[in-house]
């Protein structure tokens, strides 16, 4: 709260209005080189190391477009299930900005590439269509660094500008405006753009990774009130780059609108800023399509996909996302709960899913992943593909757990062997002496040892109190350094004091 908007509480505004929402998602593309030069895309290079005459907009120099960006894009839009234009056009979108090398912004206007789209997601359970208006191209701006003024334009003392990112590919995605989601507008918006993320991943056309602005949406707003049938005036907040952040900046415009409704004010039509600290700001009053002077860009041909290459494109589609995760929860046999937190896990379904490959039973591969590799994964904070141990190296963990050559426990020991670059799992066995010993003798010798060190608990043990015995395991679990199965020695321990 910034303490400057007044806001009417959530359930007061849904009691008497309708949210409509509309959502701009912009997602970088992983392709190697620009939109329309041969630069690289790769992220974090020196500043200006990935520029040429193109991309710096130098006069006289012309764009080509990269055809793995028109591939990518019109793999988004059939997965959206849009149609693909037979011929289309790209647009100038004049505007000035130091980031904008040329003046001018080359996207698509009124001739998208992918129009007309639907798909269906869940929401708490309940279906939710979200009707996709377009889906088309353009290029990405500079980056703008201020120095001096806390990083704000305000105050500043100078501004740098790095254009490595300037003409990397940019989709934008457009609903149409969402309606018919009850009270749950923002946590649709929400989910939406997790279905995104997703989605992109699973095509392989961008890694969508929202922190490092790779995928960003600018979150539409407006109430009607109930059973009114004419949209109100929206909010557009711009450049929102979290899961969470979409959800909290949607609901907090929801309740700033309503209470500028309640009060029997009008909504401004208007571009917000979302701050983290959980509020929005008005931004520029919005531009107008004219403002921009659209026109058809003369320096690129029309790009017109022959219906073969759609159709070619889209026998590469992979299995939607959901689809799959329904299809391997059943394969794998676990419940809702198991499925969830394999969900909510960034990365764990396609680990899992590899490590089930390699021969582990689901059940252990999950364990592995989300309980002790989560663990790690967490305290490095890392992806989860990132720790340094392969499916196959899990799969072969867990088979020498199941021939009885490790325990659970030993088995960290392994992984932290494996992540110190010791080798495969069987390596670090032999070389740390990690294996089980199954030697009875050893054992029965381990067993009496702790029986004579430890005469009063022995003793207790004997008379009845099987309680006890826990600290005679304890101690022979320790004389073996771990290298005992527990279950074998609680028998032994039981059977000599009977
Ligand atoms: P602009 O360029 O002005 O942002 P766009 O057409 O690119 O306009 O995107 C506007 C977005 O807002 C779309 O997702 C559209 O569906 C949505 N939208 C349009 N009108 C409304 C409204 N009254 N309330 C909520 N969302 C709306
Ligand atoms: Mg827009
Ligand atoms: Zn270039």
């Amino acid at each position: 709260m910034n303490g400057l908007d007044e806001l009417l509480d959530y359930d007061e505004v849904m009691a008497t209005h309708d949210v409509v929402i509309g959502l701009e998602v912009h997602v970088e593309l992983d392709t190697k080189s620009k939109m329309w030069c041969g630069c690289s895309t790769d992220f974090g290079a020196a500043p200006n190391s990935h520029t040429c005459p193109v991309c710096l907009g130098l006069p006289g120099s012309l764009p080509v477009v990269n055809r793995t960006a028109v591939e990518s894009a019109i793999r988004i839009g059939l997965s959206l299930g849009c149609q693909i234009a037979e011929w289309c056009r790209f647009a100038r979108k004049n505007y000035f900005y130091p980031d904008m090398t040329k003046n001018y912004q080359i996207s698509q206007y009124d001739e998208p590439l992918c129009f007309d789209g639907e798909v269906v997601i869940v929401v708490d359970g309940q279906p939710q269509v979200i009707p996709i208006e377009r889906v088309h191209m353009e290029e990405d701006a500079g980056k703008t660094s201020h120095v001096g003024g806390a990083g704000r334009i305000q105050g500043a003392d100078y501004s740098l500008l790095d254009y490595n990112r300037a003409g990397v590919p940019l989709m934008e995605i457009v609903t149409k405006p969402v309606l018919g989601t009850g009270t749950k507008a923002p946590e649709v918006a929400r989910e939406y753009m997790a279905f995104l993320r997703e989605l992109m991943r699973a095509l392989g056309v961008s890694q969508a990774r929202m922190e490092r602005g790779n995928m960003r949406c600018d979150a539409n707003v407006s109430l009607m009130p109930k059973g009114s049938d004419e949209l109100g005036t929206r909010t557009e907040t711009k450049n929102i780059n979290s899961l969470k952040s979409v959800e909290a900046a949607l609901r907090y415009e929801i309740c700033r609108q309503g209470a500028v409704l309640k009060r029997g004010g009008r909504v401004v039509q208007e571009t917000r800023m979302w701050h983290e600290e959980g509020y929005t700001t008005a931004g520029r009053s919005k531009e107008t399509a004219e403002d921009y002077r659209y026109f058809p860009e003369p320096d690129l041909v029309p790009v017109a996909p022959s219906r073969e290459w759609v159709a070619q494109l889209r026998a590469t589609l992979p299995e939607p996302p959901a689809e799959r995760r329904i299809r391997l929860q059943a394969e794998w046999g676990f419940t809702d709960l198991e499925m969830r937190d394999v969900n909510g896990n960034e990365g764990a379904i396609d680990l899992i899913e590899q490590t089930v490959s390699a021969g582990a039973a689901a059940a252990s591969a999950r364990k592995w992943w989300l309980t002790e590799l989560a663990r790690r994964a967490n305290e490095a904070g890392i992806g989860l593909d990132e720790v340094g141990i392969s499916p196959a190296q899990v799969a072969a963990l867990q088979s020498l757990v199941d021939d009885g050559t490790l325990t659970d426990n030993l088995a960290r020991q392994v992984i932290d062997g494996v992540l110190a670059g010791e080798g495969e799992p069987a390596d670090v066995v032999a070389a740390r002496g990690l294996a089980v010993v199954s030697d009875e003798g050893a054992l029965a010798q381990a067993v009496d040892a702790a029986i004579a060190a430890n005469p009063a608990i022995a003793q207790k043990v004997r008379d009845g109190k099987v309680q006890a015995a826990g600290a005679l395991i304890g101690a022979v679990m320790k004389a073996m350094k771990g290298r005992a199965d527990a279950a074998r020695v609680r028998e032994l321990v039981l059977e000599k004091l009977s």
